[in-house]
């Protein structure tokens, strides 16, 4: 785990980067389980924060599975505007079919408590529900869950890395990948009963009705490399949380051993951040939705290609998911142009 003193130096340097203009920093505490940090931890590392809101402020995100959450931890969520993210893959017989407790019991009622508990103290909190093969013919089943818990969520499908790779079993074609988002999106689009959040369709879906085309997720970026990077507990920067799993091959250099500036001068001279220019190049230029994909995600398209030239090899499930959004967007969209 990061030592605290490191943290609070990360917090400085970004600080000292931003030299006082005033950018919104987001910090997202990941792990593991990242609660297992402590909650005198954060405690230290929010009141650090709030010392430089004048010259940059920063808002904090966790990605816990919620097991360790207790009041004590929701207060403080609380005073800090702390957003929370969890995993949930929906009801408890498909949830605890995979996520399981240490002791082999499933993790669906500890997780559905604390989530209760959390957005009834008033936190933001939103669930990651991974597509897997474990939800095939099973979406309407899905979305009826969403309702009665009234879950704003994000359906993002399994990538095989890290422990997923023991999964294989799991994953979905991104044929199979692209038919479920798009059940799961008819259900979303047309429900007038209960104002759901998914922030992927959401983004994918004002793209279409935007001229710019600018999606506020990382996935569909121009370059995701112009607004993020992780940290691992020892210092390295990588391109994403994605790429900690693995060795310092792709780490841009450690924060502890040089200047946060010549780590970002050296990302820049990457090949990780030069991704952008070479999709562009490719055959993605050609493509009608390039200015809302552009190649899908660094990581994506490096366990595709082994490289960062390639784009995602979710290519052909975001055509065909792309190309329903649009046409549902049309659809709403020609009585309201008719009319006029
Ligand atoms: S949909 Fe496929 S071809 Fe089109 S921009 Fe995305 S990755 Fe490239
Ligand atoms: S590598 Fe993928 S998940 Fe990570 S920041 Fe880039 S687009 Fe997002």
């Amino acid at each position: 785990m990061m030592p605290l003193s490191s943290a609070k130096r990360i917090i400085e340097k970004i600080t000292r980067l931003n030299n006082n203009n005033n950018n919104i920093n987001t910090l997202i505490w990941h792990g593991g389980e990242p609660l297992l940090w402590g909650i005198e931890n954060y405690r230290a590392i929010f009141e650090n924060t709030e010392i430089y809101k004048d010259r940059t402020l920063f808002k904090h995100s966790i990605q816990t599975n919620l097991s360790l959450i207790n009041d004590e931890y929701i207060e403080l969520f609380k005073q800090y505007d702390v957003r929370i993210g969890f995993s949930l893959d929906g009801p408890k017989n498909i949830n605890d079919k995979y996520r399981k407790r240490i002791d082999g019991s499933g993790s669906y009622d500890t997780i559905i408590r604390n989530f209760y508990k959390c957005r009834d103290a008033g936190l933001n909190v939103g669930a990651i529900i991974v597509a897997s093969s474990v939800l095939k013919n099973r979406i309407p089943e899905l979305y009826r869950f969403i309702c009665e818990h009234k879950l704003n969520f994000k359906f993002n499908p399994l990538f095989l890395a890290g422990e997923a790779t023991n999964c294989q079993t799991l994953s979905l074609t991104p044929l199979e990948y692209a038919q479920m988002s798009n059940e799961l999106f008819d259900l979303w689009f047309f429900d007038k009963e209960h104002h759901i959040k998914e922030s992927t369709f959401e983004d994918i879906a004002s793209a279409f009705l935007t001229e710019n085309k600018i999606t506020k997720g990382c996935m569909f970026s121009r370059n995701c490399q112009d607004n993020f990077l992780a940290i691992s507990p020892h210092g390295d920067v990588f391109p994403c949380g994605r790429f900690c799993d693995t060795d310092t091959t792709y780490s841009y250099g450690n924060i502890n051993v040089e200047p946060l500036e010549i780590i970002l001068n050296r990302k820049k001279e990457s090949a990780q951040y030069k991704r952008a220019e070479f999709i562009a190049q490719s055959g993605c230029k050609d493509c009608s939705f390039f200015d809302i994909c552009h190649g899908g995600c660094l990581h994506d398209g490096y366990l595709n290609g082994g490289n960062f030239e390639t784009k995602t090899f979710l290519c052909g499930a975001y055509k065909i998911i792309f190309s329903h959004i649009r046409d549902r967007v049309q659809e709403y969209l020609a009585p309201h142009y008719n009319a006029n």
